[in-house]
Order: structure tokens, then C-alpha cells, then sequence
């Protein structure tokens, strides 16, 4: 798999003054409109530093390491460097995608709970020697593998308000820890800290009490084995609302105060992935089929009935399940798109289904939502979709990633350049995207008389 730095040629457009991500959408779509209507991705890149800069006020003494399996796509890579997190992998092209930025392998922790010997020996030949480990197979792996590791031992949280599904799958139990550094002993592995990771933390403050308090127990219990604990990774799981990370800073900054005092010399590290990336992508695409349908249809039976004799309307949308809303099929969030044609306000509103291309049963992106009459050719504007397709590379072979524009203010990148942030192969990627006209101009579109 090639790495997606080598073959991107990105650029990150600077928006003057006056000038918005609505109006640069604007002019894409305009673009696109020409060229085929093809979807594509606006990446506002200062979204990502207001979110670190309110990581930083909130959570000052956990280092973040950002979660690539979220968005790995080369302008979030690039600025997260550059802003100085580190970074959780859970495989080898990840790892060496932030190799490729020239991230120093300390900065580097290899997360998966599940790794391929050949991937561990990549980690030892390049220095993350940071690893984590839930079981007794996966640590003689390890040992065989990397001489030089240096283990998390990642211990199960519960998860009081059910998807128990995903959070009871990996981790292990205290009693297995002791198990598990016999071992470590034994095959002279070293043990440095402790990992967990609450998937629902704005829910869940007495996850993080059991977790913070079992960690602790892990600490002590290494003691006697003659190992030195002093890193707690505290995993990932925040959303990018600000008052969740404020919630949870309420509930976890007393209990490491109290369990890891800082004169305790652990270092707190995290693993925020959606946090960073959520808000920061809108994701366009364009209608390319529309069915009316009379209430009492058959096709209905799922949808709500309407009341009167209105229609209900099915738009087939040319981006679905298989492309960039492919991490609907696993979680259903159910996103309400925006429409980007201008509205009258009182224009009535109809009963909507939003589908895919794929003519296919699941791919279906929004089941019923209230939207004006839109017509073939319109486009819709879907927020939040910074983090689930734009993680792996496609997992479909026939599927190509839309197109991503990245976009900073200037704003934001004098905040970055203040702060001594901009490194040199950030500056060459940077450029100005100038007013509507010229930018459409520039790339050789001229409007057609
Ligand atoms: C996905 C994942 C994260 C990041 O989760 P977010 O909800 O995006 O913060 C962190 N750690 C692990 C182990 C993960 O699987």
C-alpha cells in the first residue's frame, strides 16, 4: 500500500480577510459543477488548531497523540505534526506515513491490540518502541519481535451505558496483568505504564474512576516485580464539543491528582482522534437521480407516512456507504445535510430519503429528513465528516476518494506562524486562494457564454 503522502500533491489555500469556507465551497462547487459534479471534501485546517489550543487550555497536562486511524489524509498530518502531538498508530502504514513527516519515533506509540509480527519488527527498526499488549500470545509476539519494547499493558474499562460490543473486546483484567508480568519477566520484556481506553467518556465518569483507580493497582502490583511504571494512557473517545473535554477534565484531573500525583513523575498521555479532525471536513456531493413517491407506496412501509397526499422524495446522491460515508455502517448517525442552493424561506418542505449510488439496500445515508424540492444537479452539504472514511485508504477498489481542498484562514496561520508552528515543508504548501472569479480562471475554467 503506498503511503498517501508520496502520490498527494496537496496545497492548504489561505483565505484572506472577508473571506469564508461558505464562499471557497462556493467556488468548488461552481468547479465541480463544470467538471462532472464529482463530490469532494473542504478540510478546514484551523479548526484543527482551535481544537488543540482548547486541548492544551482544558487538558494542559496530557499529551495528546492523535489517533491516525481517524483522518490520516496528508494537511491534518502535516498540521498535527507541526503543532507538536504525538502519535498512535495501529499498523505500519500509519507509521510510517508520520515517519515520512519526520515525526521523532518518541513521539510514536504503536496501539493496535492486534499486531502482525512483521509490523513489529517495522516499529522496532525505526524506534516506537512504545507498544501496547492485552495478552500473554500477543506479548511473546512482541518479545520475539522487538527487542527494545516497552509496554502499556492495557486493562478492559466497563462500559456502564451498553455498546459493550466494542468496549469489552479488548484489554485484560488486573488478575491477567500479574499474569502477564510473570511473563514480561520471565522474557525480560519491560513494562513502562498502563493503557485504557473509555469509548463513551462524556457518559461515563465512573468508567474513568475504575479505570484511573485499577491503573493504579497495576502501578503498585508492578512494583513488586521490580518494574518502574510512568506512563498512563488514558485512550481517546472525546468528541469535539468543548463542554464534553470540560466534563471530562472535571472528572479526571482530581482522580490522576489523586492517583498519579504529579511528584509522582507519570506522564498522562491520551489518544484523541475524532476530537482533532470531526468538525473540520464538510463533505459535498450532488444529486444525480430523484423519485417521487405517493404516500401508501410500498417503498414507504420504513419511512413515516406523510399525512397528506404529498410526496415523499428518494435523491440518489453520487457518495454513499462504499465511498466517504462508509463508517455508517457501523455506527448510525444520522447527519441532516445542508442544502446549498439559496432557499426562499417559506418554500414548503417535503418528506426526503438520501441514498448513495449503489442502488444497494444499505445504502441508504438518511432515512427521512424535511427538505425543499431539490432537483438532479443539486448539491448538499454534509458537516462532520472529518473522521471514518477519510482514516484507511479506500476499502473498496473501485471507489476513489473524492478530491480534498484544505483551507486555513489567514487568521489562524499567523497564529500558527506566532507560535512558531510553521515549519518549512508546511510554508510550501501553503498558498492564496484569491477571490471566486480568478480562482476559477486560474485553473483554466472560463464560463461559457
Ligand atoms: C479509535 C480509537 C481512538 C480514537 O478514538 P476517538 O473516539 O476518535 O477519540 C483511540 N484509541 C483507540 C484504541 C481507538 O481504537
Amino acid at each position: 500500500m503506498k503511503g498517501f503522502l508520496e502520490d498527494a500533491n496537496y496545497s492548504i489555500g489561505l483565505l484572506d480577510e472577508g473571506m469564508n469556507i461558505a464562499d471557497v465551497i462556493d467556488n468548488y462547487i461552481y468547479e465541480h459543477t463544470l467538471t462532472g459534479k464529482n463530490s469532494f471534501f473542504i478540510g478546514d485546517l484551523g479548526n484543527l488548531i482551535k481544537q488543540h489550543i482548547h486541548w492544551q487550555n482544558v487538558m494542559a497536562p496530557i499529551k495528546p497523540f492523535y489517533s491516525l486511524k481517524c483522518n490520516s489524509t496528508p494537511g491534518v498530518l502535516e498540521i498535527l505534526s507541526a503543532l507538536g502531538t504525538g502519535f498512535a498508530c495501529s499498523n505500519k502504514t500509519e507509521m510510517a506515513l508520520v515517519q515520512d513527516l519526520g515525526v521523532s519515533p518518541e513521539n510514536i506509540i504503536f496501539t493496535s491490540p492486534c499486531k502482525q509480527a512483521s509490523q513489529i519488527k517495522y516499529a522496532a527498526k525505526i524506534g516506537v518502541n512504545i507498544l501496547t499488549c492485552d495478552n500473554e500470545l500477543e506479548l511473546k509476539k512482541i518479545a520475539r519481535n522487538h527487542s527494545n519494547a516497552k509496554l502499556l499493558l492495557h486493562i478492559a474499562t466497563e462500559d456502564i451505558n451498553g455498546d459493550e460490543e466494542m468496549t469489552m473486546k479488548f484489554g485484560t483484567t488486573l488478575k491477567n496483568c500479574r499474569h502477564l508480568m510473570e511473563c514480561a519477566k520471565e522474557l525480560n520484556v519491560q513494562i513502562v505504564g498502563v493503557k485504557f481506553h473509555v469509548s463513551n467518556p462524556c457518559m461515563e465518569s465512573q468508567a474513568y474512576k475504575d479505570a484511573i483507580s485499577d491503573a493504579r493497582c497495576v502501578f503498585d502490583m508492578a512494583e513488586e516485580f521490580g518494574f518502574t511504571l510512568n506512563m498512563l494512557n488514558i485512550g481517546g473517545g472525546f468528541t469535539d464539543h468543548e463542554l464534553d473535554l470540560e466534563e471530562i477534565n472535571r472528572v479526571i484531573i482530581p482522580l490522576l491528582g489523586t492517583y498519579f500525583p504529579e511528584e509522582s513523575g507519570v506522564t498522562v498521555i491520551a489518544e484523541p482522534g475524532c476530537y482533532y479532525v470531526s468538525s473540520a471536513f464538510t463533505l459535498a456531493v450532488n444529486i444525480f437521480a430523484k423519485k417521487a413517491v405517493q404516500s401508501g407506496d410500498r417503498l414507504l412501509n420504513k419511512l413515516e407516512q406523510t399525512q397528506n397526499d404529498e410526496p415523499v422524495f428518494f435523491y440518489y446522491m453520487n457518495d454513499g456507504v462504499y465511498g466517504s460515508f462508509g463508517s455508517k455502517l457501523s455506527e448510525n448517525l444520522t447527519t441532516i445535510p445542508e442544502v446549498h442552493k439559496k432557499y426562499k424561506e417559506d418554500e414548503p418542505l417535503f418528506a426526503s430519503s438520501l441514498w448513495g449510488p449503489s442502488c444497494d439496500e444499505l445504502d441508504q445515508i438518511v432515512e427521512s429528513c424535511l427538505l425543499p424540492e431539490l432537483n438532479i444537479g443539486d448539491w448538499l452539504l454534509f458537516d462532520n465528516m472529518g473522521s471514518g472514511s477519510l482514516g484507511e485508504q479506500p476499502a473498496f477498489n473501485d471507489f476513489q476518494r473524492p478530491p480534498i481542498y484544505y483551507v486555513m484562514s489567514i487568521r489562524n496561520w499567523c497564529e500558527m506562524q506566532d507560535a512558531g508552528f510553521i515549519s518549512d515543508t508546511l510554508m510550501k504548501n501553503f498558498c492564496f486562494v484569491p477571490s471566486c472569479i480568478q480562482l476559477s480562471s486560474e485553473d483554466g475554467f472560463s464560463i461559457a457564454a
